[in-house]
Order: structure tokens, then C-alpha cells, then sequence
């Protein structure tokens, strides 16, 4: 009889494995909230995808801007900005037609998109005074195509992207020297690692260049189809393939995107 009373559990054998059930759960759960606080803290799960420099079909693009924009909040965009390929005649249109894009997708899906011009094979000399006219057409950025090793974008185009105020991002400089790096650092211009293929042959040595230098960089998609869109997996593959370290990912993916959207909505309380 003895026997069968001490393997039988009693109300306290219970209430014991009940607390240790119930104090291992606190335990993981905590274990959770810290990792949660350590990642935000570190900035190492950014929010959504940041992605300045894509096409629709005002140029050389598949969609149309709603489209890209639908497609882009699909994919967990936190922002996206639209700079289609603009040269002196063509700017204001695109930015026209961007901009009331923009306006319905805030005003229907409270979803940030930004109406730029990427200046595309263009003068080099030129690209200063089509920057300030694009500004005044109120692009929300100026994007410049760079000097990327497949394309024979004209030498002196990264120099004077660096070199330009009005200049927001110098896309794809594959062909990016040590002094324009140090240019851009001091000027503020963002220099872009890009998930296109055949410019993005030039990401390691902009990124390596960038770092040395100081200069601030951003990661885009520089999308002309829908396949083209980022994803949050896709961007750390191309962002690892750049050189850019787990802890040098927040400030690329976050960080830096975060601060173009301010200099941006500062410009837009100046007008
Ligand atoms: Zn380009
Ligand atoms: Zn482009």
C-alpha cells in the first residue's frame, strides 16, 4: 500500500511541476524581451526595406508608379523613392506625374513614396545645373547615374555627382575614386551599393572606398521589373556580397535612409 501512495502525485508534486513549468516559460519568455531590446537597440532588424532609386514606366520601367508602390508595401517597404531616368526635357514630367502618385498613395495607405529624377547619361557638366533645376521642379531627391563598369557613362559624371549640393545619391559609381569618396563624405552625398546586376560588379570597391573615406552609403534596387523589388533577405545578401558587416547593417539599412527622409521633409518645410 505503501508502494502505490508514494507513486501516486499528490496535490503538492502538482503545484511543484506546475511552478517549474510556469518559471521556465518566465525564463525563455525573458530571454526573448532582452533579445528583442538588444536588437533594437543595435539597430540590427531594421523596420522595412529602404529603397530610393527605381524605374516605371515614365522611363525605362515596367509599372506604373501605383503599381510600384503596391507592389513595394507588399514586399514590407517602410519607404520607397521613385527617380526615374530624366535628362533636361524630361524632368518635369516625371516629377509631376510622380509627385500626385505619391500624394495618393500618403493620402490612401499612409505609405511614404518620394518623387525624384535619376540624371542619366547627361553631361558632366551639366549635371550641377540640372540637379538645381530638378530641386526647383521639387524633386523630393536627385539621384545620379554613375560612372558603372558596364555602361559608358561620360568621366567626370562621379565627380561632379560628389561635388553638387543638389545632388542627393551618386547610383552605381563602380569607377569611384578615393578622392571622390572623400568628397562625397564631406558633402554629404550618399553613395549607393546596388542590387542591380552588372553595376552592382562595382559594390565592393564603393563600399571599401566609402568606409576609408568616411562617406555615408545606401542601399538600393534600382528596380525595372517587379522581380527587381527588394526583399529583407535579399537586401543582407547584397549588402554581406558589398563588405558591409552584421554591425554596419542597421546604420545602411536604417540609419542612413532615415537621415535622407529628414534632409528631404526639411527641404519640403523650406518650400
Ligand atoms: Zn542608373
Ligand atoms: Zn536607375
Amino acid at each position: 500500500m505503501s508502494g502505490i501512495t508514494t507513486e501516486t502525485p499528490t496535490a503538492t508534486d502538482h503545484r511543484e511541476r506546475y511552478e517549474s513549468v510556469v518559471a521556465e516559460l518566465r525564463l525563455k519568455l525573458e530571454q526573448m524581451e532582452n533579445q528583442l531590446l538588444e536588437n533594437g537597440a543595435s539597430g540590427r532588424e531594421p523596420p522595412g526595406i529602404y529603397d530610393f532609386h527605381t524605374h516605371t514606366f515614365l522611363s525605362d520601367g515596367v509599372l506604373s508608379p501605383i503599381e510600384l508602390t503596391r507592389r513595394a508595401i507588399v514586399n514590407g517597404y517602410a519607404a520607397l523613392g521613385i527617380a526615374d531616368h530624366c535628362g533636361a526635357g524630361t524632368m518635369a514630367r516625371a516629377i509631376e506625374e510622380t509627385t500626385s502618385e505619391a500624394e495618393l498613395a500618403f493620402r490612401h495607405w499612409n505609405f511614404r513614396v518620394f518623387a525624384g529624377v535619376e540624371l542619366t547619361h547627361v553631361p558632366a557638366s551639366s549635371v550641377a545645373e540640372l540637379a538645381a533645376e530638378a530641386k526647383r521642379l521639387r524633386a523630393t531627391h536627385v539621384v545620379v547615374h554613375g560612372e558603372s563598369p558596364v555602361e559608358p557613362v561620360e568621366p567626370g559624371t562621379n565627380l561632379a555627382a560628389v561635388s553638387c549640393p543638389d545632388v542627393d545619391i551618386l547610383a552605381h559609381p563602380g569607377l569611384l575614386t578615393a578622392e571622390e569618396a572623400r568628397i562625397a563624405a564631406e558633402t554629404g552625398v550618399f553613395l549607393e551599393i546596388t542590387a542591380k546586376d552588372g553595376h552592382s560588379l562595382g559594390n565592393g570597391r564603393v563600399y571599401a572606398l566609402a568606409r576609408e573615406a568616411g562617406a555615408d552609403c545606401l542601399l538600393n534596387s534600382d528596380t525595372h521589373v517587379p522581380s527587381h523589388l527588394l526583399t529583407a533577405e535579399f537586401v543582407r545578401t547584397v549588402a554581406s556580397g558589398a563588405g558591409v558587416t552584421e554591425e554596419e547593417l542597421g546604420l545602411i539599412l536604417r540609419v542612413n535612409p532615415e537621415r535622407l527622409i529628414e534632409r528631404i521633409e526639411a527641404r519640403q518645410c523650406e518650400e
